[in-house]
């Protein structure tokens, strides 16, 4: 039986884009609204932030340290003391949204439309050598995304039509095809958002509304749903020591207001132990 608990009660306005470093055991994320770098480190409980020069939406560690991120429209490097660095910028959407890293050290993050109108939005992959190249247009709301373990298939959601997708992907071009519906949430409560894929192939899924964290096997079945005590959990990724842990990010501020008072741990980052299953330990940009 799984247990959840609350890693640390951040209170983030809208807290995203958990990455654990699996060599300094810290649970790094962004507070979208916040305009902030958190760094969370779960053995003491301690938090250090760092100040964003815009609105970081997604990060990712690059391996000669720091981060890659997307801040406002573009892809930036982002030191370990905050210097923000651009590298491109994208054409559509309103701001970016989610991304992670591929296996190969490419960056992927979407970009989403405010009002959620079908190709107000993309989804854009950042090459090693700067480049930017548009993998899909026909976004609304880009968010979750995340790989098989032999990342030959990329699973993604576009929120807006309430479905996690996937696709073949070619590791070495960094190229998709074969969209395909892997699994569809429309009949449930509350919408997709971020999602991670453990070591056995299930894709864990936030179920932004809902408080819940849902697993689906690799044939697209759903095999685990865990509850939250807020409503607006945003994202997830496996950290700790064995990458056992499932580390939840949530929203205070996508709460309407008079909901807040009700939902005093809106906003914490949770950790669910006793899962099971573990995690993989997340790819680090080349750029
Ligand atoms: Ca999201």
């Amino acid at each position: 039986m799984s247990d959840v608990e609350v890693a640390a009660a951040l209170g983030t306005a809208l807290g995203e884009s958990p990455v654990w470093d699996v060599d300094d055991h810290v649970l790094h994320l962004v507070d979208i609204y916040d305009h902030t770098i958190l760094r969370l480190r779960p053995d003491d409980g301690s938090v250090a932030t760092l100040p964003v020069d815009g609105t970081p939406s997604a990060i990712a560690l690059r391996q000669q340290g720091g981060y890659i991120a997307a801040v406002d429209l573009g892809f930036v490097t982002i030191g370990t003391d905050g210097s923000l660095e651009p590298i491109a910028t994208v054409p559509t959407g309103d701001r970016m949204n989610d991304g992670k890293c591929d296996p190969r050290g490419r960056f992927l993050a979407g970009t989403m439309d405010h009002a959620e109108r079908p190709g107000g939005a993309g989804l854009y992959q950042l090459d090693p050598d700067g480049e930017v190249t548009e993998l899909l247009g026909d976004v609304a709301l880009s968010n979750g995304l995340d790989w098989s373990p032999s990342g030959q298939i990329l699973y993604y959601v576009d929120t807006s039509l309430e479905r996690i997708d996937r696709f073949d992907y070619d590791v070495d071009t960094g190229r998709i095809e074969g969209r395909r519906p892997f699994a569809d949430l429309r009949d449930a409560p509350g919408r997709p958002d971020g999602l991670t894929v453990d070591a056995d192939g299930g894709v864990w899924v936030a179920v932004a509304r809902a408080g819940r964290v849902q697993r689906y096997d690799p044939g697209g079945h759903l095999d685990q749903v865990i509850e939250f005590p807020t409503a607006h959990v945003t994202s997830c990724t496996f950290g700790g020591t064995a990458l056992d842990e499932l580390y939840v990010t949530s929203s205070r501020d996508l709460l309407p207001k008079s909901a807040r008072e009700r939902d005093p741990i809106a906003g914490a980052v949770f950790v669910v132990t006793d899962l099971g299953v573990h995690g993989r330990p997340p790819s680090r940009c080349s750029r």
